[in-house]
């Protein structure tokens, strides 16, 4: 992607160079992502400070001299938080040349520019941001942002420094089916995918690749969380099987430092099928439960995804998982253009089937395929004439479905299952009434459920997802 011209602002007068990173929102994770990048700046003698809205809100104080504020866009949530705090920070931080950092930066390059951002930058950033900051050190006060907008270059991780953040223990923590709950910590063993999933947000940015973060940096992170209280850590790669070497090393290392942690990652339903023969050493080195993006047991659906696996293959990785005891998290787009009624119903049966209602956020049965600037949907033929025009609120393309009872129905179910959160209604529950809503759309009458829905399985206090609206409590911190 090229670079563009951006007027950068006369530097902070004296003293060290002052740089805000800030994180709108990170699923209430400790964000590996401003830790990583402080520790980079802070070594070049950058005085850092962080920020995290999702536990503090926006200081005057901090931002009045600051020469850098870099904001934080992993996920779409983020993005939406930011480009609506922008103004503000714009106001409160009038010598600061502003930046955007992140999965969702270069996706969103012109809205981001059209709001007052000199510096977008995504992939494997770091070395791009000591950049930036070196120049605005050195008093350039105009030029072209000689910075890749997406960088993919090995880099060379360093310890996070995380000393800048809230407290680990105030972010999201496991919490087991007991009840009870344990501090996590939040880990990166790599960055990017090696594969091409169309609706991804990962794939624009990385393009198929992937970047391993070295084993002796991830366990010298995981060292520094246990140290705050960590028992659980939960490793935020897009995939850890990518490299599954490189996730065993991690899994061995982890054990062999400390045999009482558990720990939990995100792997694809191909991968847990091509690698089952691994899932029960990960399982004694302390796996309790592998969240999978499922998306969907529909085959076209997923053929239009581009998932490689299939339904069946879907089936088959609950049992391989089951069978190493380890827990199984899938997460759903469960509302397409190409989602019928009766698909949306053969979704929930095939839960209940395979018992997994206990292990399905039910915010995940409400989700609607988002389009992004960018997004390889927009390759498949004929399907970007089915879209309306790009929603610069939104965020992405907004789509209708042809049968307004599926949009009716996902607007409904949304807003019930936001009640049902606020209220912390059981998942039992909340399924109870996405089933009975799913068939009245049908116009049919809802089959009695079977008992047997399932056990509960440990969870993160705050479900995965990446595209929700951002609530009212995440716009008042700024
Ligand atoms: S959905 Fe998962 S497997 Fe597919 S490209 Fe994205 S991160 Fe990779």
């Amino acid at each position: 992607m090229l670079s563009r011209l951006a007027p950068l602002p006369a530097p902070a007068a004296t003293g060290p160079f002052k740089v805000v990173l800030i994180n709108p929102y990170e699923l209430g994770r400790q964000p590996f992502a401003l830790a990583e990048p402080a520790a980079w700046l802070k070594r070049e003698g950058f005085a850092v400070t962080c920020l995290d809205l999702s536990l503090q809100k926006l200081d005057p104080e901090i931002l009045e001299d600051a020469g850098l504020v870099a904001l934080y866009v992993g996920m779409h949530t983020a993005t939406r938080i930011a480009v609506q705090a922008l103004p503000r920070i714009k106001r409160l931080a009038r010598k600061a040349h502003l930046c955007v950092f992140g999965l969702y930066a270069p996706m969103n390059e012109a809205l981001l520019r059209g709001l007052g951002v000199g510096s977008v930058l995504g992939g494997e950033l770091e070395p791009a941001l000591v950049s930036l900051c070196q120049r605005l050190r050195a008093n350039e006060t105009a030029m072209i942002q000689s910075e890749p907008v997406i960088s993919l270059g090995r880099v060379p991780f360093v310890v996070p420094d995380r000393s800048g953040l809230p407290k680990l223990s105030r972010y999201a923590h496991l919490v087991l089916p007991d009840g009870s709950t344990r501090v996590a910590g939040f880990a990166e063993g790599s960055r990017g995918c090696k594969h091409l999933c169309r609706h991804c947000p990962v794939v624009p940015v990385y393009q198929g690749k992937f970047r391993i973060v070295a084993a002796d940096v991830v366990m010298e992170d995981i060292r520094q969380q246990v140290g705050e209280g960590a028992t659980h850590i939960s490793f935020g790669d897009p995939d850890f099987f990518n490299g599954p070497t490189h996730g065993l090393r991690l899994a061995r290392a982890l054990h062999a430092a400390f045999p009482y942690v558990t720990f939990d990652a995100t792997i694809k339903i191909q991968h847990i099928i091509d690698h089952a023969e691994l899932l029960p050493e990960l399982r004694r080195s302390g796996c309790i439960f592998i969240t999978s993006a499922a998306e969907a047991v529909d085959d076209d659906i997923l053929r239009l995804l581009d998932k490689n696996h299939t339904g069946r293959d879907f089936d088959r990785a609950v049992a391989l998982t089951r069978e190493a005891g380890i827990a199984l998290a899938p997460t759903f787009v469960a509302f397409t253009p190409w989602t019928t009624l009766e698909g949306y119903v053969a979704l929930l049966e095939r839960l209940i089937e395979l018992q997994l209602v206990e292990g399905v956020p039910p915010v995940q049965l409400t989700i609607r395929l988002l389009v992004p600037e960018g997004s390889y949907l927009l390759q498949l033929p004929g399907f970007k004439e089915k879209l309306m025009a790009f929603d610069p609120r939104l965020l992405g393309y907004p789509w209708v479905h042809p049968d307004p009872r599926v949009d009716r129905l996902q607007k409904d179910l949304q807003a019930w299952v936001a009640r049902c959160e606020e209220k912390g209604v059981a998942r039992r529950e909340v399924f109870a009434a996405i089933w009975r809503m799913a068939h009245e759309a049908l116009g049919r009458p809802a089959p009695e459920l079977a008992r047997n829905l399932g056990s509960p399985i440990p969870r993160l206090s705050e479900p995965w997802y990446c595209c929700a609206e951002p609530t009212e409590q995440q716009l008042q911190s700024f």
